[in-house]
């Protein structure tokens, strides 16, 4: 490739590049650009964009962003006590647990202002956002195989960036570390989803995040059809609401669905007066798959790591990815920064190391547990009786919300923190 600027301009050299300007992408270099780390962030589009989303954030996803000090009692943040699961002919409403290590609420924000925000904290924090910059391939040392930079494509042609660490953030493409060589595991579930926004006053404003367990085609009011996948409608506070569904690759139906179609049935089918019907859309449906359970592995190696979806760093049990995309993006700046502190040679590399290392022992079991349970509720006999069973149990559906959300205590806590750290410890890391 002919590549302009020469490795000694200092627009295109750094300690560090990030690449992608998403949840992990703009949290890691948050944290670093704070720390005094020359950070580099490449974006390919420019901000504010569009990224397709439920833009539900739970407790988990809340923690990451009161950890980066931003305050969220503003009008902009729609705030929600719990999640509403339908299914199975019942409708259950279960809180937030209170626990020491989350907070009790959730959060909706649309990705086209949450991700903006983000950006900007990045900026505000010292790195150098450089938008409409698509990184192409890596640089590669020809003598040890690292990666020493990344090509990109800007306005101004071709441009090589260099930093002895790159950090791949650029989403489920991970197109950084397919360059490396570093592709998809086959052994671990991949889900995809859809979503729509929708002029819907009647469901604007709600408490909680609600789940549809179950998909029900009513065009023929005879004989309703049940559907394949999981729903959700998350009120947006300004008379609209988010509302898609998601299947994991577990289920039969998945990659054979036409999933924007699948969407329109089951929204024909609910309530005249939600208004989630043709003329109430906003837009288009929008797609994207939910790399889940660790599905790109290593997360480090020769100068490259992986965060938030690039590694495949989705929760299997429930879809949700922000928060773990900002936990990673948390775990990575701990271990770059380690790195930093020390000369080159094998400790620096073995504190790089390090990140796999944390993300195995913070989620490797827990993901473990979740591929196992995506499993099992891609069968629809398994899920049906599990929903039957399961839904009117209240006690029951606290120890689910507490295993699905990974909303518990690692220490202490009640009854069902310790159930579910049982489970968690039951799993070999992954
Ligand atoms: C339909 C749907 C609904 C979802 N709903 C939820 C939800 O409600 N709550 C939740 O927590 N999670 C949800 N998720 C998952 C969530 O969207 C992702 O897990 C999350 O966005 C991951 O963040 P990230 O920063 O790793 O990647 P991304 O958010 O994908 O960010 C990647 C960034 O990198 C940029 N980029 C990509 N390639 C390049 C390149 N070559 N060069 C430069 N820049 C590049 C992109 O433009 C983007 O800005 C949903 C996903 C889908 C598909």
């Amino acid at each position: 490739m002919n590549v302009s600027s020469p490795v000694s301009d200092p627009d295109t050299v750094a300690d560090v590049i990030v690449v992608g300007a998403g949840p992990a992408g703009s949290t890691l270099a948050t944290h670093l650009a704070r720390a005094g780390v020359d950070v580099l962030l490449l974006e390919k589009s420019t901000f504010p964009r569009e990224k397709v989303c439920g833009d539900g954030l739970t407790p988990r996803g809340v923690k990451q962003v009161l950890a980066l000090g931003i305050d969220v009692s503003g009008p902009d943040w729609i705030k929600n006590k719990g999640l509403r699961v339908i299914g199975g002919g019942t409708s259950l409403e279960l809180p937030w647990p209170v626990l020491q290590e989350f907070p009790d609420f959730g959060l909706v924000r649309p990705r086209r202002d949450f991700d903006d925000m983000l950006a900007t904290l990045a900026v505000k924090a010292g790195a150098r956002l450089r938008v409409a910059t698509t990184v192409k391939e890596p640089i590669r040392d020809e003598r040890t195989g690292r990666i020493v930079g990344v090509t990109a494509k800007t306005a101004d042609g071709p441009v090589q960036f260099r930093a002895p660490l790159v950090l791949a953030c650029d989403g489920v493409s991970a197109r950084v570390a397919v360059g490396m060589g570093i592709n998809k595991r086959e052994d671990r579930p991949i889900g995809v989803a859809v979503r729509r926004y929708y002029k819907s006053p009647a469901r604007t404003h709600d408490d909680y995040l609600e789940s549809h367990l179950e998909l029900w085609d009513r065009s023929n009011a005879d004989k309703p059809a049940l559907l394949p996948g999981y729903g959700w409608i998350f009120g947006l506070g300004d008379g609209t609401v988010n509302v898609g569904l998601g299947m994991l690759n577990s289920s039969k139906a998945f990659g054979r669905t036409d999933y924007r179609a699948l969407l329109r049935r089951w929204l024909d089918g609910t309530p005249e007066e939600w208004g989630l019907r043709e003329e109430n859309a906003i837009g288009s449906i929008g797609g994207a798959g939910l790399p889940m359970g660790f599905n790109r592995t290593p997360h480090y190696a020769d100068g490259l790591m992986l965060v938030g979806d690039a590694a495949g760093a989705v929760n299997p049990f429930n879809g949700e990815g922000i928060a773990y995309a900002m936990e990673s993006a948390a775990l990575a700046a701990e271990a770059v920064l380690q790195a930093q502190g020390r000369p080159d040679g094998p400790s620096r590399e073995a504190a790089l190391h390090g990140y796999t290392t944390a993300m195995k022992e913070h989620l490797g079991a827990y993901y473990r547990l979740g591929g196992i349970f995506s499993g099992l509720i891609g069968k629809p006999a398994v899920m049906k009786t599990a929903t039957r069973l399961g839904l009117p149990r209240k006690d029951l559906m606290y120890l689910v919300l507490k295993v699905l959300a990974g909303l518990y205590d690692s220490r202490g806590g009640d009854w069902a923190d310790r159930v579910t750290r049982a489970l968690v410890k039951a799993a070999p890391s992954v």
